[in-house]
């Protein structure tokens, strides 16, 4: 580190495993970033997307002033933040004072920080009298809210990272670990690695648990894994049992599972009889789902359910990770309590390595739960039900009430907009017109809507071209505040750098639009609905001085001071936490009460739970499948999830241009028999249909989907694809407890698209040099395609990648554009081939003996290698003469690395490929090439490809 680098603690900003990073900067810029090795989630550990924080730290597309529009028509113009201020607090008020509190709705986020989202949901239940205040962890977690609820009385996941280490079955249902938690991932290979090999010697490796095998040299038998997914991921690849489930067929799995258990005499009636209530109802419910009828109706082997089970009942500590395949469900929270009432069952709860653990998807989503920021919550875990809970609240806040009337969630409050219910919109650090099912609506609802502030750090989103109002916030390396991890873990934020231009914090926005609110609420007696009655604020008179004494902070920690205040007593208390506490002892677990010298690393453990009666409940799940089940006209099953490199909307992930050469563009994956029914092969394109719409994209072909399913991931959006992204599709039903929505499962039908007309674009520069300005610049060309993809490649230099496909010849105006933007335009630097009556053209400009840019239309057979060339930033003499010719093969002296599988060092698919047909085992690989010796976040690839190698040749001996 050069001596004139500070470090700084904070978080990474992505997945709820919440790795603690250190961030190196000079005080006005991020130069890199590391692993904190004192952090309990991560000791040090980061993946390909926490390592690269950095490189997404730049200026580009950052929000650096508010912007505002008069109105729909007008362009934004940049504005003072008084200006932008006082407009926001004059069009809310117009809406409530003419339609009433629930005619305004807010849309945040878990990315916010625990002090931010406080500050928004006492503005909204507090101030102005609504409960429409919702987050997109209604996408994510609110199935396992409702899950935890339901079945142990409170929002309060039992188990933490540690128990890891002390399972000896692991059961990961509905979650990829290895691409979207993937440190936690790295602990679970550490266990198993160490666990496994300790027992080598004496134990039976075929045995499924430990109960059964005693032979651990410690007493601790070997850890299994059971992976219970409709695809077969890096993760399940490398479980000791695949359950390859059929999509929304969950809970007769678990259900099933039960029924063996009872019948085989595993569970535990003790534990049952002491700490449940409700077991014989639900007994009598899985009387009927026996492991035959589960088997068919979940397309798996009667004797795998079986063996899942036995594995189940047989293990010493069971913990179960799980996170949005049970969560993204119309029966999400079923779901949950269907695999929950397993651990009840057995009374695999409440004890080292054992317990149901779901796994957040978003960093600070449990701070988002802690404080209640949804619209059927209220702070500090309270029952919004409740009128003792709400007047807790209520006083603690200095209001005469906090509304019983649960708000709008997610879907529900696109769909008001969308009907002209909800009037004005404030969205905050999220991209709805991305993430949210059933695209069409929701775009709808945003073009409706009168009146919608964006408040955001990033100037791209697919969802700031809907902004009025477009104010700008701090973000990762600038917040200072606190997050909560998915192990209840609260750490400590602090910024880096100071947020640049006019940025704001999200709490200090929220903070000075209520005291504007206030005042103008007050200044009008009009404050009525339409019926002539009194508004809930109306109510609660004087807006002016309420807001005043509510929102007097001045600091994050004035914030969190009065959010722990509203813990006291709860199951979730932190009275004995401060700031100071964890500034010096380091990210402390909840609860930690007032007096207590430690948090608490497990729940239950005294078999007692947070209930009226003190136990647990078990809760009948009744067997649904999914929402929309194929057809004749939709006959595929699609589903969505993460890739391994990318996040949520690539917002941030999007910037990084190394983050792409895992996975460079948009892919449908379909089985390879799928395909072939369709007359389809990997790269061409196809019409993606389903009853709400649809796209075109490029296939690939794929073992991990089984025939008739399908997979998209979640994180292309129109930054860089044609159309909205796979959320175009998908299916906005859900679920009755939790509201949220069905994302995994969408019924649809896959065609030929016939685009003949295609143009490969790149242009390589540094960073600085405005590959961000490129980027938006070439936008408005991406939509006018009938199919395009803009993309990034590259490593040290940015490469801006364009492919488009259109039905037609390209326009020459449009290639015009593109030169110009390319800066293909200048003859001097410039080779170009022409033949007019093929309508082929081709330019490829060259800087100092390398190319910097080209761009091919109507022929674009060297496009790869092409790409390749420029990525390497090789010398042109040996290809000179085949830069412009219609040849695929790469000629001699060019350099094609393709796809990149181990990012941290550089390693490409190629280079490991020729070393395991040379005989590389992992280890050698790891030894030559330094694949997976970084991050770790390759290696269950690599694991897969030195298997997928070794098949064939034990194929052939076996048939020999
Ligand atoms: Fe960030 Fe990766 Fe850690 Fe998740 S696992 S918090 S994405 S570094």
């Amino acid at each position: 580190m050069p001596a004139a680098l500070t470090q700084t603690r904070s978080t990474c900003p992505y997945c709820g495993v919440g790795c603690g990073v250190i961030i190196e900067h000079d005080g006005t810029r991020i130069h890199n970033v590391s692993g904190d090795a004192a952090h309990p989630a991560n000791f040090g550990k980061l993946c390909t997307k926490g390592a690269t924080l950095h490189l997404t730290a730049g200026l580009d597309n950052r929000v650096l002033t508010p912007w505002l529009r008069k109105n729909k028509t007008a362009a934004r113009a940049p504005a003072s933040w008084d200006t932008a201020l006082d407009h926001c607090a004059e069009r809310f008020a117009d809406v409530i004072r003419e339609h009433g509190p629930d005619a305004v709705g807010f849309y945040i986020s878990g990315q916010l920080l625990t002090e931010d989202y406080y500050v928004f949901n006492k503005l909204v239940k507090g101030l102005i009298g609504t409960n429409n205040v919702d987050t997109n962890s209604r996408l994510c977690m609110s199935s396992a809210v409702a899950g935890y609820k339901q079945t142990l009385g409170m929002d309060a996941p039992p188990a933490c990272y540690e128990d890891i280490d002390h399972a000896d079955l692991l059961v990961i249902a509905g979650s990829n670990t290895a691409y979207a938690h993937p440190v936690l991932y790295r602990r679970i290979e550490e266990a198993r690695a160490a666990r496994n090999t300790r027992n080598a010697t004496t134990a039976n490796p075929a045995t499924p648990t430990g109960a059964a095998n005693p032979g651990g040299v410690t007493g601790s038998p070997p850890v299994k894994t059971i992976v219970i997914d409709p695809r077969k991921t890096d993760t399940a690849a490398e479980a000791d049992l695949h359950l390859q489930i059929l999509p929304g067929t969950d809970i007769a799995l678990y259900n099933a599972m039960l029924h063996v258990l009872l019948w085989e005499g595993m569970i535990d009636r003790g534990f049952i009889e002491r700490s449940t209530s409700g077991f014989d109802a639900l007994k009598e419910s899985v009387r009927e789902m026996t492991p035959a009828a589960a088997a068919r109706i979940c397309g798996l082997k009667e004797a795998d359910i079986i063996t899942a089970a036995r594995m189940f009942g047989n293990a010493r500590a069971a913990l179960s990770l799980y996170c949005q395949g049970l969560n993204q469900s119309w029966h999400g929270t079923h779901n949950n309590a269907a695999l929950i009432n397993l651990h009840l069952a057995t009374g695999q709860i409440g004890k080292p390595g054992a317990g149901p653990f779901s796994l957040t998807g978003q960093p600070n989503a449990m701070g988002g739960r802690e404080v209640g920021g949804l619209a059927n919550l209220v702070s500090a875990h309270r029952d919004m039900a409740s009128a003792a809970d709400r007047a807790e609240v209520a006083a603690l806040w200095g209001v005469a009430e906090v509304p019983s009337k649960p708000g709008k969630t997610a879907v529900e409050m696109f769909e008001a907009a969308r009907k002209g219910e909800i009037k004005a919109l404030w969205i905050a650090c999220t991209n709805p017109a991305q993430s949210m099912p059933d695209l069409t609506s929701v775009r709808e609802a945003l073009t409706n809507c009168e009146f919608i502030v964006v408040q955001e750090a990033f100037g791209n989103t697919d969802t700031v071209d809907f902004a009025d109002v477009l104010l700008p916030a701090s973000t990762w390396g600038e917040k200072h505040g606190t997050v909560t991890n998915s192990e209840r873990r609260i750490t400590r934020v602090f910024p880096a750098v100071p947020p640049p231009g006019e940025a704001k914090h999200d709490w200090d926005i929220v903070n000075q639009f209520a005291l504007r609110l206030g005042a103008r609420l007050d200044a009008d007696n009009r404050y009525q609905d339409k019926a002539g009655q009194s508004t809930a604020g109306q109510r609660q008179s004087g807006k002016a001085a309420t807001a005043q004494r509510m929102f007097t902070y001045n600091s994050p920690e004035a914030i969190w001071n009065e959010h722990r205040e509203s813990t006291r007593g709860r199951d979730l208390d932190i009275t004995g936490l401060s700031y100071a506490l964890l500034d010096t002892q380091g990210p402390q677990q909840w609860p930690y009460a007032e007096g207590a010298s430690t948090g608490k690393q497990r729940l239950y453990e005294d078999g007692k739970f947070p209930t009226a009666n003190g136990r647990a409940r078990f809760v009948v799940t009744p067997y649904l499948g999914v929402r929309e089940p194929v057809n004749a006209q939709y006959p595929l099953q699609l589903t969505t999830g993460r890739l391994r490199d990318h996040w949520h909307g690539m917002s941030r992930t999007g910037r990084a241009a190394r983050l792409f050469s895992h996975v460079e563009e948009p892919l449908l994956t379909l089985h390879p028999s799928d395909l072939a029914r369709r007359g389809l092969a990997a790269g061409d394109l196809a019409k993606v249909a389903s009853r709400r719409g649809g796209f075109v994209v490029r296939v690939e072909a794929g073992e991990s989907v089984r025939m008739g399913q399908a997979f998209m991931p979640m994180h292309w959006g129109a930054q860089f694809m044609k159309g909205f992204g796979v959320n175009t599709v998908t299916v906005p039903a859900f679920d009755p407890f939790s509201k949220q929505p069905e994302l995994k499962a969408a019924a649809i039908e896959v065609t030929r698209a016939t685009l003949p007309h295609r143009v490969v674009a790149m242009r390589t520069m540094a960073a600085e040099d405005g590959v961000a300005r490129l980027n938006e610049a070439l936008k408005p060309v991406l939509q006018r395609f009938d199919y395009a993809s803009l993309t990034l490649a590259g490593r040290d230099h940015s490469t801006v990648v364009l492919r488009g496909y259109h039905s037609e010849a390209v326009p020459d105006d449009w290639l015009a554009e593109i030169d110009q933007l390319l800066a293909l335009d200048e003859p001097a630097r410039v080779m170009r081939y022409v033949d007019a009556s093929r309508r082929v053209e081709k330019a490829a400009r060259i800087d100092g003996g390398v190319m910097t840019a080209f761009c091919l239309s109507g022929e674009t057979a060297a496009a790869e290698w092409l790409k390749g060339m420029m990525l390497g930033r090789a010398t042109l003499d040996a290809v000179r003469p085949w830069l412009l010719a219609p040849v695929s093969a790469p000629p001699k002296g060019s350099v094609v690395r393709g796809r990149i599988v181990c990012n941290c060092l550089d390693v490409s698919e190629s280079d490991i490929m020729h070393a395991i047909k040379n005989g590389a085992d992992l280890g050698q690989l790891q030894a030559t090439l330094q694949c997976g010796t970084s991050c770790g976040s390759c290696v269950p690839e690599l694991r897969q490809m030195l298997h997928a190698r070794a098949m064939p040749s034990r194929n052939a001996k076996e048939a020999a």
